[in-house]
């Protein structure tokens, strides 16, 4: 999908980031350094402006701010929650919103990253999917998220992981994600381990097959919300025409080329996927794989009729999961109050409010 580019906008540094600067420095016959200069400031010393470059000429720093773009989007809202969790909502050059979170837990520092603007899974209790997808983010986009949400950091903070669990489908924009996650595990980017960086998808075997060739070193979660493919075409219509076996297959294949243990999600809806019947399924679908099932309560959306299970279907669910030797994770709701959650704050500023308030006298 090509960009909408009205301005003729300047080029994006991040977008990149090698082959931008290596012929801006053929360009200019500058040396090589300069080059690793720029990279060091951008990713190690959390520059968000051309002029903090202090150890690059004025006349440079000039130039380089007279030929590129270092931001491309505006942040539209930045919300923090007591939790320490943050968010930001971006507005991309284009006029599309995206959302980027940053976690604290511990020593923790994670980043949930989005990777399309809108999202063409269709998942029903997501919403980010409401309205689609619009279009791929470029690589620079989602670099630029991981920069800004790194610059929210205190200087003795450092970022830990990074989650492609934002809005959109990571594998369905593979070849940017894939550029921007090398940024991510570089020794100078942001020089996070792969072990530590997780891609999230709602299971595209092709291309799960092809990050699998690409000797990638990230952790894959699957997300499976449903242990039999009735109900999971329900929830997740794309699964319709590619069906669980084929998903798992490739989840297999990619846990025995990578050695990466395989991460499944769930997403608990009440009533719908948390009873024991559909615990004992999965127990039995997932039997002798080394692997993590993560477990995330619902986390309501404005508008759409699914509910968070009670504690005690919750727990009566992790039991049948435990009992049954799974590996299981519940995720805490971290910046729920933020609407942390994929793709909420983006509907909260694009619609009016359609929550009743209670303002009527009684
Ligand atoms: N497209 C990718 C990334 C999506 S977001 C994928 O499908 O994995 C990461 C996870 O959050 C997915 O498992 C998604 O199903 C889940 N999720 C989406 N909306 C949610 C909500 N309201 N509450 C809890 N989890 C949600």
């Amino acid at each position: 999908m090509p960009l909408k580019n009205p301005d003729n906008l300047l080029p994006h540094v991040l977008d990149g980031v090698d082959e931008t600067l290596d012929a801006w420095a053929e360009k200019h016959a500058y040396p090589q350094f300069r080059t690793r200069q720029i990279r060091k400031w951008l990713f190690a010393q959390r520059a968000t402006d051309w002029q903090q470059m202090t150890d690059l000429p004025a006349a440079v720093r000039n130039e380089l701010a007279g030929e590129f773009r270092l931001w491309t989007t505006e942040v539209v809202r930045h919300t923090q929650a007591d939790d320490g969790t943050e968010k930001l909502l971006l507005r991309l050059s284009d006029g599309g919103q995206i959302e980027c979170v940053l976690l604290r837990d511990r020593a923790r520092r994670t980043i949930c990253i989005s990777s399309q603007v809108g999202c063409g899974m269709g998942c029903v209790f997501c919403a980010s999917g409401l309205d689609g997808v619009d279009r791929n983010l470029t690589a620079g986009e989602i670099v630029e998220q991981m920069l800004r949400l790194q610059s929210l950091l205190g200087e003795e903070e450092r970022l830990s992981h990074v989650v492609m669990m934002g809005m959109g489908e990571p594998l369905a924009n593979l070849d940017a994600v894939m550029a921007s996650l090398a940024e991510a595990h570089r020794s100078d980017g942001l020089d996070i381990s792969g072990r530590r960086i997780t891609i999230s998808t709602v299971g595209l075997p092709a291309a799960i097959d092809r990050v699998a060739q690409m000797d990638a070193p990230y952790r894959l979660a699957i997300s499976l919300h449903a242990p039999n493919d009735a109900l999971r075409n329900q929830l997740v219509p794309v699964n319709d025409r590619i069906g669980l076996e084929a998903i798992l297959a490739a989840a297999d294949n990619y846990f025995s080329v990578s050695g990466r243990r395989l991460t499944f999600e769930y997403v608990l809806l009440a009533q719908i996927n948390d009873q024991p019947e559909h615990a004992r399924q999965l127990v039995r679908l997932l039997a002798g794989r080394e692997a993590l099932i993560n477990v995330i309560p619902y986390n309501p959306v404005a508008g759409l009729p699914y509910k968070t299970p009670t504690p005690e279907a919750q727990k009566a669910f992790r039991e049948i999961l435990e009992a049954g030797g799974l590996r299981v994770r519940f995720r805490h709701r971290k910046g729920d109050r933020i609407d942390a959650a994929c793709g909420q704050l983006r509907r909260l500023t694009r619609e009016p409010p359609t929550r009743p308030t209670a303002v009527e006298a009684p």
